[in-house]
């Protein structure tokens, strides 16, 4: 019999019209460029998350993930957003970023950066991602820019940004960025971007105050839950 206490990775997933889950990254219909950059990865085959969200943001709809540390959440926007960007016409032509990343922290921006990097290296002539202390390359332009909330409005107000091309929003450790406050931030990013933007929230763990938020801005999201349970 099985015992009443053994755990067991349970997937929960709602919202309507859900996407099948994918079982490996071929599922997902990358591109042999992206392909490659998941081989040097090392990844042999998608997480639990990973499996359940990829098709969802691969599709364009909006999510809300729900996954603990370490689980893989950062394949789950970085792999469609490069998808998204490489679809986009005339990449070069147009200012500021497609994809916009925000964290909680310094650190966490900068880990978020570096995996992006990764990814990115073998689309580096087309889609570049940028962390926000590196002026000189938000200069001469990226795809994908990284940085907390306080910092990406300190650049738009500088004018170092502009979020016109912007559709692409994820909303990374969204219950620590509540936690330090970044509610007033997040919003106001939220306003300034285009009505038509594809949104991702990814949390650890969802507080009442960030349901609210997943709540109002999100457009009929899927939410995605991965957890362990009794
Ligand atoms: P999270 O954001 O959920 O905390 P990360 O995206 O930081 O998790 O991933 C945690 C670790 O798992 C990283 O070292 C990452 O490279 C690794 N990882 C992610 N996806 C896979 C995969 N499909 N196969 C193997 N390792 C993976
Ligand atoms: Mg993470």
């Amino acid at each position: 019999m099985r015992s009443k206490y053994k755990k067991s990775l349970a997937i929960r997933t709602s919202g309507f019209d859900i996407p099948r889950p994918v079982k490996t990254f071929e599922d997902c219909g990358f591109s042999s460029q992206l392909m490659a950059a998941i081989k040097k990865q090392d990844y042999q085959k998608p997480t639990p998350i990973q499996c359940a969200a990829l098709p969802i943001v691969l599709s364009g709809r909006d999510i809300i993930g729900i996954a603990k540390t370490g689980s893989g959440k950062t394949a789950t926007f970085v792999l469609p957003m490069i998808v998204h960007i490489m679809d986009q016409p005339d990449l070069q032509k147009e200012e500021g970023p497609i994809g916009a990343i925000c964290a909680s922290t310094r650190e966490l921006v900068h880990q978020i950066y570096l995996r992006v990097q990764k990814i990115c290296e073998i689309t580096w002539d087309t889609c570049l991602c940028c962390i926000w202390w590196n002026f000189k390359e938000l200069k001469v332009g990226c795809e994908i820019v990284v940085a907390t909330p306080g910092k990406l409005i300190d650049m738009l107000k500088m004018k170092a940004l502009t979020m016109l091309r912007a559709t692409y929003l994820v909303l990374d450790e969204a219950d620590r960025m509540f936690d330090l406050g970044f509610e007033p931030q997040i919003r106001s990013i939220v306003g300034q971007i285009r009505p038509d933007q594809h949104t991702l929230l990814f949390s650890a763990t969802m507080p009442r105050k960030v349901e609210k938020l997943a709540r109002e801005i999100l457009s009929d999201p899927i939410r995605v839950t991965v957890g362990e349970v009794g």
